[in-house]
């Protein structure tokens, strides 16, 4: 019976050596990493003839181990950057996206992935955002729909990269997220350096406080796209319940553990988040930490989007424009940090909500 299987792409290979010997198979760890190896590792025309795993194990194996994805209903390719959106659909007909990002270097991918179905985060400058939260995605969700994707990748080319800012708040789906993410890192999964993922979050600051306890190796980018509590309050909702100076004292926590940058990411809203106030308030937090600022254009285009309740007026949305842009950018870099630009991408298809960054782009 399908429903008692456990499907293969949520498994490590220690946990699918665990499914396998409580279902009686003799198998050993090697095994499992070689049968997980076989079906996740590579695309199906690099895969070796076969594996050398024993036929009691297989059997075992495909008795108890579901090999399905998530389906591709459609694919869109931006023609102006080579951004393709995937639009995948689940088992029981939940929608998601993934998008797949050209690199500079060729033949080299990047995948944005979706940690949900919709958002419960309501952040005003982002479609996923008005949708609502529908439900969490499995672990073995997300991983295949990199399989998906990487699959029909061109001959010999690779994702070397994954950031998790698509759908959702992948903190919001906390151990998902962190099992995809171990798989995808896994030399039997995804191959992709523990380095090269990124995981975003727009400051949910308990399980920012438990990522870095936990010592993961992946990115933490932090959506701050505000440095003044009453303004983040208006745009990024979550910041009711975990406000600017608490989001900043995880931020610099995060920092001093790991001795690394974090990064923060600033989507640019014309005349709303690019004053000196922010400059000055950016300056207070983060004196002395050592943060990279991505600074990220709206996605969409002009709109006027209803506000949380009890704010008095609609707020108008808008795209800087370049001069507005450069000046903002100069004002950061006095702050002594690195500052880069970061291209939203898929633009002509809608391709992501309002965090999708995953490719530098020349100021
Ligand atoms: S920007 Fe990200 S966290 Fe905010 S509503 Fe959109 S999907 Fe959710």
């Amino acid at each position: 019976m399908t429903t008692d299987r456990v499907n293969l792409h949520g498994l490590t290979p220690a946990t699918l050596h665990a499914h396998l010997t409580a279902a009686g198979a003799p198998a050993t760890l090697a095994h499992a990493r070689s049968l997980l190896a076989w079906h996740l590792a590579f695309d199906p025309r690099q895969r070796p003839k076969r594996t050398s795993v024993p036929r009691a194990v297989q059997e075992v194996f495909e008795r108890c181990v579901s090999l399905a994805r998530v389906e591709v209903v459609e694919r869109a390719e931006d023609p102006s950057d080579g951004f393709v959106k995937y639009l995948l659909r689940s088992p029981d007909g939940a929608l998601s996206e993934a998008v797949r990002i050209p690199l500079e270097a060729p033949g080299r991918y990047s995948i944005c992935l979706s940690s949900q179905v919709g958002c419960a985060m309501g952040c005003v400058f982002c479609a996923t955002g008005r949708l609502g939260l529908g439900r969490n995605l499995a672990a073995w969700e997300i991983v295949s729909a990199f399989c998906q994707v990487r699959d029909e990748l061109p001959d010999g080319a690779r994702i070397t990269g994954a950031v998790f800012m698509g759908q959702g708040e992948p903190f919001h789906n906390y151990d998902a997220v962190l099992g995809a993410a171990a798989i995808l890192s896994d030399p039997c999964g995804g191959r992709i350096a523990a380095r090269a993922i990124s995981i975003s979050t727009v400051g949910l600051v308990p399980e920012i406080r438990r990522f870095t306890a936990e010592g993961h190796r992946y990115r933490l980018v932090v959506s701050l796209t505000s440095a003044i509590s009453e303004r983040r309050r208006r745009l990024l909702p979550v910041t009711r319940k975990w406000d600017v100076p608490e989001l900043a004292a995880a931020i610099r926590a995060h920092a001093q553990a790991t001795g690394e940058r974090v990064t923060v990411a600033w989507v640019v809203l014309a005349g709303e988040n690019t004053g000196d106030d922010e400059i000055a308030a950016l300056r207070e937090l983060f004196e002395g930490v050592p943060i990279k600022l991505n600074i990220i254009d709206l996605n969409d285009g002009p709109s006027d989007l209803p506000l949380p309740a009890g704010e008095p007026s609609p707020l108008r949305l808008r795209r800087v424009d370049q001069a507005e842009l450069d000046r903002f950018r100069d004002r950061l870099r006095t702050l002594g940090v690195p500052v880069v630009r970061r291209y939203s991408g898929g633009r002509a298809r809608h391709a992501a909500c309002g965090m999708l960054a995953a490719r530098a782009h020349p100021t």
